[in-house]
Parts: C-alpha cells; sequence; structure tokens
C-alpha cells in the first residue's frame, strides 16, 4: 500500500465458482494486510459482472499468492495496486474468458483517439471471442501477443498502453489453456461453451438436479444413486457443473465423432 493511503479494498468474484472457503480466505488476508498498514477495512462482495470498474491489469499465478498486498511488492511482481481492488479466481474460471471479458470491457472505454487502441481491442476482442467459442486458429496467441506489445508502445494515453495487461500476463500464466482451447477444443474450467463434456464422480450424492438442468438430456441416474453423464450427448453447456451442490461433475475432453 503507498504511503498515506488508508483504505483497502478487496474485490471477490462470487458465485464464479469461487467457494466460501477461498472468499473467507481472502478476506483473512486482506484484513491481515490491512491491519498491517494501519488502514481501515471493508469488505464487499460483488459478482463478476459488476467488478469491472477495476483498474485493468495484471493477473498473477497461484505461484504469487504470498506475496505481500503493498505498492512495491505488487510492482515486483509485475502487476499494481491499481485502485486497490483485488479480484480472486479459482481453477473453475478460464483464463481466456477471463481476458475476453476485460478487453470487451475496453472496447467500450476507448475513446477512439488513437488507432492502436481503438483498432487493437477491437481485433483482440474478435480473436479472443474467436479462441474461446472454438474458433481458434493456430498463431492467434502469436498474433495477440503482437498486437498487445504494439499497443503498449504506441498507445496514447494509459488506457490503451495497460489494456493488453491482462491478455499479456494471461498468455504467460496459463498459456496452455489458450493452447488447449485452440489446438483441443478444450476449456478445462467447463466455461467456454461447446468446449468441453462432463463427467460425474463418486461424490455424486443422487440428488437429480443436474439431469433436471441438463438441455440436451445427458443426465440419467436413479435417485441416490450415482447419476451418469453421457458425453457423446452433452452439448458442453455447464449449467450441470454450476447447480450440482456438491461439486461432483467435472469438465472433460469431447471426444471427436
Ligand atoms: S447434481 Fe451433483 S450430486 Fe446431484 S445427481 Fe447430479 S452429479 Fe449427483
Ligand atoms: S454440460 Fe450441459 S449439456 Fe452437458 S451434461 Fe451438463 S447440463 Fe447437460
Amino acid at each position: 500500500m503507498s504511503e498515506g493511503k488508508k483504505k483497502f479494498n478487496v474485490s471477490v468474484i462470487a458465485g464464479d465458482g469461487i467457494g466460501p472457503e477461498v472468499i473467507a480466505e481472502a478476506r483473512k488476508v486482506a484484513e491481515a494486510a490491512a491491519s498491517t498498514e494501519g488502514a481501515s477495512f471493508e469488505w464487499v462482495e460483488y459478482p463478476f459482472g459488476a467488478a469491472h470498474y477495476l483498474k485493468t491489469n495484471e493477473i498473477l499465478p497461484e505461484s504469487a499468492l504470498d506475496i505481500g498486498i503493498d505498492f512495491d511488492s505488487l510492482t515486483d511482481a509485475g502487476s499494481m495496486m491499481g485502485s486497490g481492488g483485488m479480484i480472486v479466481m479459482d481453477d473453475r474460471t478460464c483464463m481466456v474468458d477471463v481476458a475476453r471479458y476485460f478487453v470487451d470491457f475496453l472496447v467500450g472505454e476507448s475513446c477512439g483517439k488513437c488507432v492502436p487502441c481503438r483498432e487493437g481491442m477491437k481485433k483482440m476482442s474478435r480473436i479472443l471471442h474467436d479462441i474461446s467459442e472454438g474458433r481458434g486458429q493456430p498463431g492467434d496467441v502469436e498474433t495477440l501477443t503482437e498486437m498487445a506489445g504494439a499497443m503498449a508502445d504506441t498507445a496514447l494515453c494509459g488506457l490503451g498502453q495497460s489494456a493488453p495487461n491482462p491478455v499479456l500476463s494471461t498468455i504467460e500464466y496459463f498459456r496452455e489453456e489458450y493452447v488447449e482451447h485452440i489446438d483441443e477444443k478444450f476449456c478445462r474450467s467447463g466455461v467456454c461453451q461447446g468446449l468441453f463434456a462432463v463427467r460425474i464422480d463418486d461424490a455424486c450424492i443422487g440428488c437429480g438436479v443436474c439431469g433436471k438442468s441438463c438441455p440436451a438430456s445427458a443426465i440419467h441416474g436413479v435417485a441416490k444413486k450415482k447419476f451418469e453423464a453421457d458425453a457423446a450427448t452433452c452439448i458442453g453447456c455447464g449449467a450441470c457443473i454450476q447447480i450440482c451442490p456438491v461439486g461432483a461433475i467435472s469438465p472433460i475432453r469431447r471426444t471427436k465423432a
């Protein structure tokens, strides 16, 4: 935290695969950091869609979990304190989708005065939509990296210069997710629709709510016994993953027809 700053805000994505234990842990970390800095502490939870007011920034991987939450530590780690906000994401968050989300938001924020930001952001958005909708092509990651570098170097203001950060940092730390989307048409987080099928594991308690939520009638079973998902019928909508009360449903690669 920069000297003189007295307020500490942390934002956590809620309702996107984030369980109460992740939120509680994030709150503990933030509270301790605020206490160390002698700052006031305020806890507010927003749904993902409401978190876009945050300054677009670099996304850090799990290995950075223990770094200090202060101006210098975050800068050293390649990110920044920004407005003091933080978003915590779990392994059910697709990093390609996160990059797409931020870029889509910034397309609307660009004032349009300079070409790198105005056109670069639109082009990036198209590529990220293609990747997350199963139309990714070999070379897309390299194109995104090249465009991001050009935007950072040539955009007129801080918005355009920092806009590629989510793209560059997700490519740096989660490149394998981009490769899976492009080469295998697979979203390991079960977020990008149509890019996964599902399987049900032994944690299933046979409640049956997944079967009722499946638009493809791909889930069958008998109450109080383990249910089964037919991967060949599954259309990869993710509804069952979201609704299962015990987290028994996981994304798997689609089998080729
Ligand atoms: S929602 Fe989860 S626990 Fe309930 S039947 Fe489906 S897989 Fe099993
Ligand atoms: S992901 Fe969608 S289509 Fe596939 S089994 Fe679950 S609810 Fe059905």
